[in-house]
C-alpha cells in the first residue's frame, strides 16, 4: 500500500476556514462526525469556501477536535491511536483533495 503519507507540519488542509452554516433543519443532519466518526460533540455542517463560487460542506464536530475525540476513543476501546489518526488524516486530506481541490497528497 503506498497510501499518500501526510506528515505532521506537512501539507495537512490546517488552513480551511470553516463557517457554521445555519440551515434550520437539523433533522436531516446526520450525527456523526465525517471525520472521526463520534457523536459525541454537537454535529454540525461546516461549510467552507473553494472559490468564490463554490461552496462545500462537510458534516463535523463543531468544536474541531476531532483528533482528542478519537484519541478517547481509541483508548477505551484498546485499540492504537496511531490507525485511527492516520484515517483522520486521510479523510481531511480528502475533503481537502476532492472538494478544495487542494493537493494534500502525492498520489492523489
Ligand atoms: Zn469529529
Amino acid at each position: 500500500m503506498s497510501s499518500g503519507r501526510v506528515a505532521p507540519g506537512g501539507k495537512q488542509p490546517t488552513g480551511i476556514a470553516f463557517r457554521r452554516d445555519h440551515q434550520g433543519d437539523k433533522s436531516l443532519v446526520p450525527q456523526v462526525c465525517d471525520w472521526c466518526r463520534t457523536s459525541e460533540a454537537e454535529i454540525g455542517l461546516l461549510t467552507t469556501d473553494v472559490d468564490s463560487k463554490r461552496r462545500v460542506g462537510v458534516n463535523l464536530c463543531m468544536d474541531l477536535r476531532c483528533g482528542e475525540r478519537l484519541e478517547s476513543v481509541a483508548n477505551l476501546s484498546g485499540r492504537s491511536i496511531l490507525d485511527d489518526t492516520q484515517r483522520l488524516v486521510e479523510r481531511m486530506a480528502r475533503f481537502a483533495s476532492e472538494a478544495l481541490g487542494l493537493e494534500a497528497g502525492s498520489d492523489a
